[in-house]
């Protein structure tokens, strides 16, 4: 649409802007909800998602006070797949929180983690690097255990001189103490998002997934693409919103800002237009829509 033939509303959801990928301590985000939706407010965002990894306690406390910032709060969560012998993440967005299959799933995960925590520390003792459970589950409290709060624990101990050594030695995918998750396919996850009501989106897909890869998880039932992330090139945002348009997807995007961890905020830094946040809206109320009359 030509810009001079734009209403107040249609450039508002141009110009204002939403962040709908972000880590909370409920993970390994460095900030809490309330934390994150005040920098939201102080970045002037107009709608941001909490994405915690196999995470939704952020849920409620974020909707609650986002209302109270005047701030649009859209349940979110990144779930851990398993495509292909490797590891690929899908966003999920809208969905009922409340719903008890996927609160069950939730719970079941966490302890699945704590279970694999349990057993990298085992295999870092093997090594010759000891360091306590109970520490690494203070370090992830109040969220679900990872490898970021062990190699935390590693580098108090001692064992490693810091966090990325923690990962390059120990602990990273293919090194000799890594333990892999429980996960599920992206076909299940994508079921678990719709039967509550959501939309499943593939992350940051310029990070490991081949073309061939893509095409397939899009036949697979997913609803849209995250187009904008830090890891990806102008190239490929641009690659991604073609094949987007291709398929007749939806498109999502933000900082995958996991607080201070990774050295800066990216909070503010990567954003999309809120017209991305409304497209959504309309999909998700057709689904609801449809599976009414059902
Ligand atoms: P987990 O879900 O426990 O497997 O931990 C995954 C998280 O660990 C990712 O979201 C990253 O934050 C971090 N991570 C994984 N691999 C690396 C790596 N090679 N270097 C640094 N951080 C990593
Ligand atoms: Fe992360
Ligand atoms: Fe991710
Ligand atoms: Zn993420």
């Amino acid at each position: 649409m030509p810009v001079n033939n734009m209403s107040n509303t249609d450039s508002d959801v141009i110009r204002r802007k939403a962040d709908l990928h972000i880590h909370s301590f409920f993970s390994d985000g460095a900030y809490s909800p309330i934390e994150i939706l005040e920098q939201a407010k102080q970045l002037n965002l107009c709608a941001i998602s909490i994405t915690d990894h196999d995470n939704i306690n952020a849920c409620l406390v974020a909707r609650n006070y986002a209302i109270e910032l005047g701030i649009e709060y859209i349940a979110g969560v990144e779930l851990s797949t398993y495509y292909n012998n490797a590891d690929l993440h899908l966003l999920g967005y809208f969905f009922d929180y409340e719903n008890p299959e996927l609160n069950q799933y939730m719970d079941f995960l966490q302890e699945e983690r704590k279970q694999r925590a349990k057993k990298i520390i085992d295999r870092l003792f093997q090594n010759g690097i000891k360091i306590d459970f109970d520490c690494v589950l203070k370090k992830a409290y109040p969220g679900s255990v990872g490898r970021p709060h062990i190699a935390d624990v590693m580098v108090e101990a001692g064992g490693v001189s810091d966090y990325q050594s923690a990962f390059n030695k120990y602990i990273g995918d293919h090194c000799p103490c890594y333990e892999p998750k429980y996960l599920i396919t992206p076909r299940e996850a994508i079921q678990l998002i719709s039967n509550a009501g959501g939309l499943s989106f593939i992350a940051h897909p310029g990070l490991d997934i081949d073309q061939q890869k893509l095409i397939e998880l899009i036949d697979s039932g997913v609803d849209g693409v995250e187009t904008v992330h830090p890891r990806h090139s102008p190239q490929q945002t641009k690659h991604f919103r073609k094949l987007i348009d291709k398929f007749n997807l939806l498109e999502s995007g933000g900082s995958d800002c996991h607080g201070i961890r990774k050295k800066e905020s990216l909070m503010g830094k990567l954003t999309v237009p809120y017209y991305i946040v409304v497209k959504m809206k309309q999909i998700v109320a057709q689904k609801h829509h449809l599976l009414n009359r059902k």
